[in-house]
């Protein structure tokens, strides 16, 4: 058995290895991280915002997310931790000078240059593309290399002056390492703010219970009592025939209180009504037939 022309084929030419795992090209995967929203893989574009653990999202993105939660998109894995926009940060990105847009290599006769980036460190002018650890400032959000923040040793921010500490530093798109450690940050931070808030629920607690102690012995027993009572009364008059009738004649009374009756209304006033004298009509001035609805006057 064998090919057109007697050949004989070899097993490495009829049976399929193992697949080859495509590389990717690690600087093109990182290069990409920095210039693409983590949620919707769109150009990265002011208002950029970020999260707790750090990845960089196109703001507009992460709102749509954030009102329609159920709606199928891809990538909502990375977005989970994010509830509202409170848990997003919007960036103080500092512009490169030397970033001349998208759209200059429109002709494809210029070097792509993939590590030239939007932003830079405004302390150091590093670029921000990748190749250099970025952090910003929970704070204030302020963008600034890691470089910047190590050598220049403050508690103010470089750019903007807010005084910050050393929990407020969040590396962008860190390693795996540094993302794992920043989601046990953020996993400490909401557990804190959880029992600071269970805390302020239970003063309020028990700031109300005093007043429900002293009401509540006596209160409820005389509403109740009160309650049954009622209802004996009720009963005992002969239920709702009885009871029903009253207030009804009371207001029927009220409403029927007849203007012509009125002795503090003149007689003009009196008969611009239907109950005037002067409008009624004898028996042959009526007619047969009589339209009631003020329509068809
Ligand atoms: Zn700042």
């Amino acid at each position: 058995m064998g090919c057109d022309g007697g050949t004989i084929p070899k097993r490495h030419e009829l049976v399929k290895g193992p697949k080859k795992v495509e590389k990717v090209d690690k600087n093109a995967e990182l290069a990409a991280k920095w210039k693409h929203c983590a949620l919707s893989q769109e150009k990265l574009r002011r208002p950029i915002v970020s999260c707790d653990m750090g990845r960089l999202y196109n703001k507009a993105a992460v709102l749509e997310y954030l009102l329609d939660k159920s709606a199928e998109r891809p990538n909502t894995e990375v977005v989970v931790h994010i509830r509202g926009m409170k848990d997003v940060k919007e960036l103080n990105l500092t512009d490169n000078p030397e970033w001349e847009g998208e759209g200059r290599n429109t002709k494809g006769d210029r070097y792509e240059d993939m590590h030239c980036s939007m932003f830079i460190c405004p302390v150091v002018g590093l670029e921000m593309n990748g190749k250099h650890r970025f952090c910003y400032l929970q704070t204030c959000g302020c963008v600034f290399s890691d470089r910047a923040l190590k050598e220049v040793k403050t508690d103010i921010c470089h750019k903007c002056g807010d005084s910050f500490k050393e929990e407020d530093v969040v590396v962008l798109n860190g390693t795996k390492e540094e993302m794992e450690k920043l989601k046990e940050r953020m996993d400490e931070k909401r557990a804190k703010a959880k029992t600071k808030k269970s805390k302020k629920t239970k003063v309020a607690e028990t700031a109300s219970k005093p007043s429900d102690l002293k009401e509540g012995p006596t209160q409820p027993s005389s509403d109740g009592k009160s309650l049954t009572e009622n209802d004996a009364e009720s009963s005992q008059t002969g239920g709702p025939s009885g009871s029903s009738i009253a207030p009804k004649g009371a207001t029927a009374s009220a409403t029927k209180r007849s203007i012509q009756k009125m002795e503090e209304k003149s007689e003009v006033f009196k008969s611009l009504f239907t109950t005037h004298s002067s409008a009624k009509r004898t028996k042959d001035q009526t007619s047969n037939w009589v339209t009631h609805t003020p329509y068809h006057f």
